[in-house]
């Protein structure tokens, strides 16, 4: 497994839970803190920018995690993680919003970032099944390359050890070198869709005295005009502020500074109680996200076998709808799955491929955010454009 984050770390336990010997790869160095707090404050994980931004679990990822990984979900909880019933959002004009069958699969549980992975990181350390290693740094892969498909064989890292392996899953997230790596062996390119979501995000984190989060007044995720707000409760009595623009909208890049954010954020009636906290980090600017979907195939033929995209590193979506860790937990269990079934018993030259049915599902879910983000950060800028100013 090349990269430790949430879908490497899920993905790991999944398989090592299923009879397979898993190694973990992972860039950073820093060990699993020993607390919350200390898992907030000083976890140095570079090697996943968006770490301390703001992250939502869809409810579809809480049913995985209790589903599939029941002690991790348990533990998710007693680390502080926050439930809220996304059903409880509804419009009050809503009338007919009265309770339903199947109304608790609307239920899930919000912590952040790295709240989250100390958890699954914790479990994955614990599982006899799973050697993670941290500071470990994937290089190249190694390849037999004769006359058919190049075949992936394990895996090289930059201290110079080559770890041999049935199967290499690409878990490691956006930043993911596979193209390269594919360049320098002379294979590829892989089939790449890709475009900038368009959007700037500035967020922060608050606690409150209590440990209390605050109510909301409308949806979490609110559409202001030139802009959007974000408000996502969070584990131990914390949560996120996050307002987000058009990366096209001069004027507003003066979000940046946090006297200008939250001056905005105070001027919308709904959502100033949401500052009422004490900050516990800066406040975060993130840009330059990409919408992509890849995979290693040609005119729907693989371009090497023995290898998997897992997670950010096979399609990351636009994180202003949180579906990013969600998508990669289903992933996660699909690989699992496939690498489990009768047909999976050839190893060495299997070409990874998921079940149509569900390939197609979460395709559909991947590409379906790519165009709304552009679009939407679109209508932002439009819309700036109009505004006097
Ligand atoms: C601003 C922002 C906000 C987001 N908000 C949400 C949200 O609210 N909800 C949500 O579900 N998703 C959200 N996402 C998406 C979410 O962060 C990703 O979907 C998720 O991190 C993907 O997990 P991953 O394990 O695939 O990749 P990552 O978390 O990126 O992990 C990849 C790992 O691979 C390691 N690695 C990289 N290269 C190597 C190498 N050569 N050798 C060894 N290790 C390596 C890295 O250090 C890293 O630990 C957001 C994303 C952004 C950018």
């Amino acid at each position: 497994m090349l990269g430790g984050g949430v879908c490497g770390l899920a993905s790991g336990l999944l398989l090592a839970r299923d009879g397979h010997e898993v190694t973990v790869l992972e860039r950073d160095a820093d060990p699993v803190p020993e607390s919350v707090d200390e898992a907030w404050e000083n976890w140095s994980r570079g090697g996943v920018t968006q770490f301390r931004m703001a992250h939502f679990l869809q409810p579809a990822g809480r049913v995985m995690l209790e589903q599939e990984l029941p002690d991790v979900f348990a533990a998710l909880v007693s680390a502080g993680a926050v439930r809220l019933d996304v059903l409880g959002l509804m419009p009050p004009n809503l009338t007919d919003g009265g309770p339903r069958a199947g109304d608790e699969r609307f239920v899930t549980y919000t912590a952040r970032r790295p709240v989250f992975e100390r958890v699954l990181g914790a479990a994955a350390e614990g599982d006899p099944g799973v050697e993670v290693r941290r500071g470990a740094v994937a290089k190249e892969l190694t390849m037999q390359v004769g006359k058919g498909t190049p075949h992936v064989t394990g895996v090289r890292l930059h201290s110079g050890e080559t770890l041999q392996t049935d199967l290499v899953v690409d878990a490691m997230g956006r930043s993911s070198q596979l193209p390269r790596w594919c360049h320098d062996a002379n294979i590829g390119p892989l089939h790449e869709e890709s475009e900038d979501s368009g959007f700037i995000y500035y967020g922060r984190f608050f606690r409150s005295a209590d440990g209390t989060t605050p109510q909301p007044f409308g949806p979490l995720l609110a559409p202001m005009g030139t802009f959007s707000i974000l408000t996502i409760p969070s584990d131990n009595g914390t949560w996120s502020v996050t307002v987000y623009i058009s990366s096209g909208d001069q004027p507003l890049k003066r979000l940046r500074d946090p006297d200008a954010w939250r001056a905005v954020v105070e001027a919308c009636p709904l959502h100033a109680h949401w500052l009422k906290g004490e900050p516990i980090s800066d406040l975060m600017a993130m840009g330059g996200v990409i919408d992509r979907y890849r995979r290693p195939l040609r005119d729907g033929r693989p371009l090497l076998t023995g290898i998997a995209l897992l997670g950010d590193a096979w399609a990351c979506t636009n994180p202003s709808l949180g579906r990013g860790i969600t998508l990669g937990l289903l992933h996660a269990k699909c690989l699992r799955d496939v690498v489990g079934s009768p047909g999976a018993s050839t190893m060495k030259r299997i070409t990874i491929r998921l079940p149509d049915p569900t390939i197609n599902l979460l395709q559909k879910q991947a590409t379906r955010q790519g165009k709304p983000a552009a679009s939407l950060a679109a209508n932002l800028l439009q819309t700036a454009l109009q505004s006097p100013r």
